[in-house]
């Protein structure tokens, strides 16, 4: 086994990943920027080096100072956790070409499936069904024109290269279809470098549904279930939960089946997640990520499997060693993700947190890198902590997060708790009937 890890991320993530180390008996390198000199994920590293400013470009994602890192302390891999360069197919190969192991998949499916274009048709390919839309990129607003009245209105325009729910424009009717489409390829431009965009139906009441795998270097892929994040705000998933209260166990294994399938025959090696849109009782591909994921976690509580440690299995180039059938999905998970945001505002809540109590109990996790003491800083993401419960029946789940949310103390900075226990409390919620939209018409008062 690898004996030495360097790990190119921060906060929970860095943190989440250094815990599979510890108890895998590597040594871990944490990186850290001048912000986050005080942070969790260093003070509990083997070893830590500083990488950079502030600013994520100078620090967390800058090859050279994280390839320099990793050679000066002698790791052998580097773990790169999600977000910041965990789906740059270029910073894999320059670890690769450094004679170090990613902890993820093959460069070139990152490449393939970071170009969301790209990422379809393969998969359609592979005979995996996908959202109706155009056939591949939409060059110009009379291809975006045709192709609205071929499938209809509303449509989405969405960058081929988009993420974080970015680059997505609705037209809602032919007439607003000239504005999205050049309004969706500017912003393309500007936060992708890449202005491609193509056009999907936009789906008025769907949920969305995606399905963790991993594959070994053998050819051997095993799904762990399905996890719904439907409860999102401006495309950003705020809860999740596995499985999803809205399909059958038959419907899971017909959707795992086609999704196995097609990704041994791609050759699909490490973690993935492929995600769906689920309407009227059909799935439909809209994009797979190459990485763990910011939710794992609520699959790793129904099925016991740790996945960072299985990444990091794969990664030194041992088999799975189990099939199918072995994976059991126990019970239900829930996760909230808390963000430093005014519950009602979502204005973000920087600050230092003066007073910082953890819930815990029975079925509780929580992945945080949060201390009394510690300033949030401002410079990366708002996530301050995931709270992740277990229980044997989804009720049971519910009553234990809120349960566990009412524990949780949190002071000298907002956080989005309140919003969670108002969700939880909701008749439609415990219901288990929501799709993507639910969450939108809640926060703004129309529920
Ligand atoms: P990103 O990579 O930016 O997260 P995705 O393609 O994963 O973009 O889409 C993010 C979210 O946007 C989805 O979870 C869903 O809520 C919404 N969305 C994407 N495509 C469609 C569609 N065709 N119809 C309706 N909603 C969609």
């Amino acid at each position: 086994m690898f004996s030495k890890i360097l790990i190119a991320n921060r906060g929970e993530i860095a943190l989440r990943v250094q815990r599979a180390c510890r108890e895998m008996g590597i040594a871990t390198v944490a990186v850290h920027s001048t912000a986050d000199a005080d942070a969790m994920h260093v003070r509990l590293a083997d070893e830590s080096l500083c990488i950079g400013p502030p600013l994520a470009r100078d620090s967390y994602l800058n090859m050279p100072a994280l390839l320099s890192a990793a050679l000066i302390t002698g790791a052998e891999a580097i773990h790169p956790g999600y977000g910041f360069l965990s789906e740059n197919a270029d910073f894999a190969e320059m670890v690769e070409a450094h004679g170090l192991a990613f902890i993820g998949p093959s460069p070139t499916h990152i490449r393939m499936m970071g170009d969301k274009i790209t990422a379809k048709t393969t998969m359609a390919e592979l005979g995996v069904p996908l959202v109706p839309g155009s056939d591949g990129e939409v060059p110009d607003v009379e291809t975006a024109m045709a192709v609205a009245r071929l499938i209809g209105c509303p449509v989405l325009v969405k960058a081929a290269a988009g993420g974080g729910g970015r680059g997505m424009k609705v037209a809602r009717t032919l007439d607003e279809v000239a504005e999205a489409f050049s309004t969706a390829r500017a912003e393309a431009a500007a936060a992708f470098g890449n202005n491609a965009v193509y056009i999907e139906k936009y789906l008025d009441k769907p949920r969305h549904i995606e399905l963790q795998v991993l594959g070994d270097n053998y050819g051997k892929v095993v799904h762990f279930g399905e996890r719904d994040c439907s409860l999102q705000r401006r495309h950003q998933k705020l809860l999740e939960e596995a499985g999803s209260p809205g399909i059958t166990e038959a419907e899971r294994t017909a959707l795992g089946a086609i999704a196995t399938q097609a990704l041994e025959k791609f050759g699909y090696r490490n973690a993935g997640t492929l995600e769906f849109l689920y309407q009227d009782g059909q799935f439909a591909f809209i994009e797979m990520n190459t990485r763990l994921q910011v939710e794992h976690p609520v699959t790793e509580m129904v099925t016991g499997v740790d996945l960072v440690r299985e990444q990091i299995r794969i990664a030194y180039g041992e088999a799975l060693g189990y099939g199918q059938s072995d994976v059991r999905v126990s019970g239900h998970a829930i996760e909230c993700r808390i963000t430093a945001e005014d519950p009602e505002t979502f204005t973000p809540s920087p600050g230092t947190i003066s007073m910082f109590h953890a819930p815990g109990g029975l079925g509780v996790r929580l992945d945080s890198a949060i201390y009394t003491g510690y300033r949030v800083p401002s410079h990366y993401d708002s996530l301050v902590a995931k709270l992740i419960v277990h229980g044997r029946t989804r009720p049971e789940a519910i009553a234990r997060m809120h349960r566990a949310l009412e524990e949780f103390a949190i002071a000298g900075i907002k956080t989005t708790i309140p919003l969670h226990l108002r969700i939880l409390a909701d008749p439609a919620f415990q219901s288990g009937h929501y799709d993507i939209h639910w969450l939108e018409n809640f926060v703004s008062g129309g529920r």
